[in-house]
């Protein structure tokens, strides 16, 4: 199993971000994937 990305717990969620011209594909646990969308951190596409 995938584990977090930010704190190596088991990861649940799976997040596409584009960095530039690269497409990057990061796994967030449920806490982290939460932050990530509300603070737009990881680029997450809008709407
Ligand atoms: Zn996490």
């Amino acid at each position: 199993m995938a584990k977090c990305d930010v704190c190596g717990r088991p990861a649940t969620t799976q997040l596409t971000v584009r960095d530039g011209s690269q497409t990057r594909r990061i796994t967030l646990c449920d806490q982290h994937h939460a932050e990530a969308v509300s603070e737009g951190a990881w680029r997450a596409p809008a709407g």
